[in-house]
């Protein structure tokens, strides 16, 4: 398929946007959710994500791990390709893709949950409700305004839940999660093709390491099947060819599968509009039952096997201590960060003046990359510390 694909009715369409939050002229020759991404791609935020970790393994062993980069790039090109197939807005698709990590912590997922463990008393911390934070407030790049003042409809996708004390603190964009309505369906594209990223390149990545094998992969039924017929069509394939021969069929097959799902569910509530996307009771974009079952299975053989391998949850304990040591110490002394966060962690005064302060420090050590947040706790807690 080439050349520029007319839009769906229902998909999200630009010149019906509900705008930025500071009204800003359009651009001579680029579109605004082409903007956005623009505005994604020079963030500091999303520079980082180079240097953090998407599963917790040793990649100081080797540079050929996923890192949350490169994960945010895989992402955004499966679901330019799903999005283009069904003539959705594929640049609002691949905006919410490359931001939908912004506000990941160091260490992965342990630096999520410890991080949200120290913050329990004052609100607690959720990474996805931190990407939102980052492009609405932290990134400081414009002088007029802060945040990166995205389009409403890529804010809204990049917000995947909520919890309800904190929709009822976030206006238009918290009122889905109380009136139980769906995103537009670029914004739940991304969701599921996320999942199908990460399932895919945690495969690769789970076997690169040696913490699983193909020989138990194989009992998998999504895997098995396609490795069986890898096998039986190019006997004597080399492992690692035969792998990524693998995982590519696996990749296809599911995003063909998420297509044709989500043609059919469309075709079936017969939307006119994104807002009729936004109304229709339950998601357009899916798995069929059968895929989303085989989905399911290999999600329950990722966790089991390689996210609760002895070896990642000994590093993630590890840096589940030194994450929260940090928090700690610059809650004990902000003035150790840097000026600009030093200066909102001690400027508030009176009942809020808790709050702002953990909340400083939290926006802090979750912007850190993993090197970083290693170096600091040196710096700080243990100059002989190893993760
Ligand atoms: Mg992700």
């Amino acid at each position: 398929m080439s050349g520029p694909v007319p839009l769906a009715p229902w998909a999200a369409h630009e010149e019906h946007s509900r705008g930025r939050c500071h009204p800003q002229p359009p651009h001579p020759y680029r579109g605004e959710f082409q903007r956005d991404r623009d505005r994604i791609i020079h963030s500091t935020a999303f520079r980082r994500l180079v240097y953090k970790t998407q599963v917790f393994i040793n990649h100081e062993e080797g540079d050929l791990y996923r890192t949350r980069l490169t994960h945010s790039l895989e992402v955004a090109q499966v679901v330019r390709t799903a999005a283009r197939a069904l003539a959705l807005n594929e640049q609002l698709a691949e905006a919410i893709a490359l931001a939908h990590d912004l506000g990941h912590t160091p260490f992965g997922h342990a630096g999520q949950d410890a991080l949200n463990a120290c913050m329990q008393p004052w609100g607690g911390f959720e990474h996805n409700l931190q990407s939102l934070r980052v492009v609405d407030e932290l990134e400081r790049k414009y002088a007029a305004f802060p945040g990166l003042n995205l389009c409403w409809e890529t804010r809204e996708g990049i917000l995947k839940h909520c919890s309800r004390r904190d929709a009822l603190q976030l206006g238009s964009l918290g009122r889905r999660f109380l009136e139980r309505r769906q995103p537009g369906l670029e914004a739940q594209l991304v969701n599921l093709c996320d999942e199908i990223a990460y399932n895919h390149h945690d495969i690769d990545d789970g076997l690169r390491s040696g913490l699983i094998a193909e020989r138990e992969l194989a009992e998998v039924g999504l895997f098995g099947e396609h490795y069986d017929a890898v096998c039986a069509i190019f006997p004597g394939l080399s492992g690692r060819v035969r792998i990524h021969e693998t995982v590519r069929r696996m990749i296809d097959t599911v995003v063909g599968d998420l297509v044709v799902t989500t043609r059919e569910r469309v075709a079936g509530s017969a939307p006119d509009s994104i807002d009729a996307v936004r109304e229709a009771g339950r998601p357009l974009a899916a798995f069929s039952p059968a895929m989303a079952a085989r989905h399911q299975e290999l999600k329950r053989f990722l966790r089991e096997r390689l996210y609760y391998h002895p070896q990642v949850r000994e590093r993630t304990e590890r840096a589940q201590c030194m994450l929260t040591a940090v928090f700690e110490r610059f809650m004990e002394a902000p003035d150790l960060m840097p000026a600009e966060h030093a200066a909102r962690a001690i400027g508030a005064t009176g009942e809020a003046a808790d709050v702002s302060r953990a909340r400083a420090v939290a926006d802090y050590v979750a912007g850190m990359t993993d090197r970083y947040a290693l170096s600091t706790y040196r710096r700080l807690v243990d100059p002989r510390a190893e993760l």
